[in-house]
């Protein structure tokens, strides 16, 4: 056991600060557009190995390098391919990470032993005075324990990490509130191993083709080796077992008020909170407002934690566009318990 740390918590103002705990080798949760990352210099094997251990996260569950842009890629990777940099161009600062070749000075610890590694410029100003100020590669998993839902609030984020980290930076709500698209450029055609911000469609118009990772759509067996290495653990999950219902949201919202029972928590859209009064309830939103849905979910999967729940059911959002990292990211809570009406 490592001895309990005395937490700061941090404001945006306090990014030189921020900056210099990471350039000594703390850890400092801060806040990106996607969701609260747990941060250490990615060049120090054993502040990154300080990460880990404040999230009880698999040794062999890769981090994501944060740069504040791209013409800070080749310090850490080689060869680049010119598709990385159309990518860069098009959507740097923001919401996707490409997985490129690394150079050695890259440590195993951040990359689980691969040999390359994931990168990313976050598209938050102050995850990119803090990037700037310290001019380290930083390497940063979401500011969770290991196997919960990804913080969008730096309250999420106390909760999970006060007495194990240096510092908390609150920067405010995620406004994108799902973890980065990850890309990996490493193969032709590139491959889409996780779902986020940026979206396949989007991908699409710059690249051409696209693959999907099957660990995208369905749960993979656990003598499996999936190409994501993270993409084989338990996710995002709150403590009650999750049932998603996809269908058209009219015949969803019915089907789960007919389950109703006590001790059932619901995950609906807006549009029908009126059919479950007295359940312990979380609306994403507008059905049809995936952006909303997106900033909000895991908020509603850590709420049911608080809760007397034994079981959540879930509307399932449509699953195009920014669609599609939604309903991975309730999929994988469920374990991939789907009722398809
Ligand atoms: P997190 O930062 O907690 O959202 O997790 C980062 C995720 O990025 C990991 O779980 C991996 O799935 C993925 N990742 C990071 N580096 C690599 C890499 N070199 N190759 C493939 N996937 C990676
Ligand atoms: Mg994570």
């Amino acid at each position: 056991m490592t001895e309990p740390r005395a937490t700061l918590r941090l404001t945006a103002q306090d990014a030189p600060q921020a900056a210099r705990l990471l350039a000594q080798g703390g850890l400092v949760a801060f806040p990106t557009e996607t969701v609260y990352g747990l941060g250490a210099n990615g060049l120090d094997p054993a502040a990154v190995d300080g990460i880990f251990a404040a999230k009880g996260r698999p040794q062999d569950n890769p981090l994501i390098l944060h740069v504040p842009g791209p013409d800070h890629l080749a310090r850490y990777c080689h060869p680049i391919p010119a598709a990385a940099y159309d990518l860069a161009r098009r959507f740097w600062p923001g919401p996707l990470t490409i997985i490129l070749p690394r150079r050695p000075l890259v440590p195993d610890a951040v990359t689980a032993g691969l040999d390359t590694v994931g990168m990313r410029c976050p598209d938050h100003p102050v995850a990119l005075a803090i990037l700037e100020l310290c001019q380290l590669p930083v390497a940063a998993p979401s500011a969770n324990t290991s196997g919960r839902p990804s913080p969008t609030t730096a309250q999420a984020v106390w909760e999970d990490m006060a007495g194990k980290i240096d510092a908390v930076v609150d920067g405010g709500p995620c406004a994108v509130g799902v973890e980065s698209t990850i890309l990996d450029l490493t193969v032709s055609p590139p491959r889409l191993l996780r779902p986020g911000g940026v979206t396949l469609e989007a991908l699409r118009e710059v690249l051409g083709p696209v693959e999907v990772d099957e660990a995208v759509v369905r749960l993979m067996s656990t003598d499996e080796k999936p190409r994501a290495p993270g993409m084989k653990y338990r996710h995002y999950a709150p403590k009650a077992p999750v049932t998603v219902v996809r269908g058209d949201p009219a015949d969803t919202a019915r089907y789960i008020a007919r389950h109703l029972a006590p001790g059932v928590g619901v995950i609906c859209f807006e549009n029908y909170v009126n059919l479950f009064p007295r359940c312990p309830l979380r609306s994403l939103g507008p059905a049809g407002d995936l952006p909303e849905q997106a900033r909000r979910l895991f908020e509603a999967l850590r709420w049911f934690d608080s809760q007397d729940v034994t079981a959540i059911y879930a509307q399932s959002p449509a699953d195009g566009g920014l669609g599609l990292a939604v309903t991975n990211r309730l999929n994988k809570a469920a374990g991939f318990h789907i009722i398809d009406l």
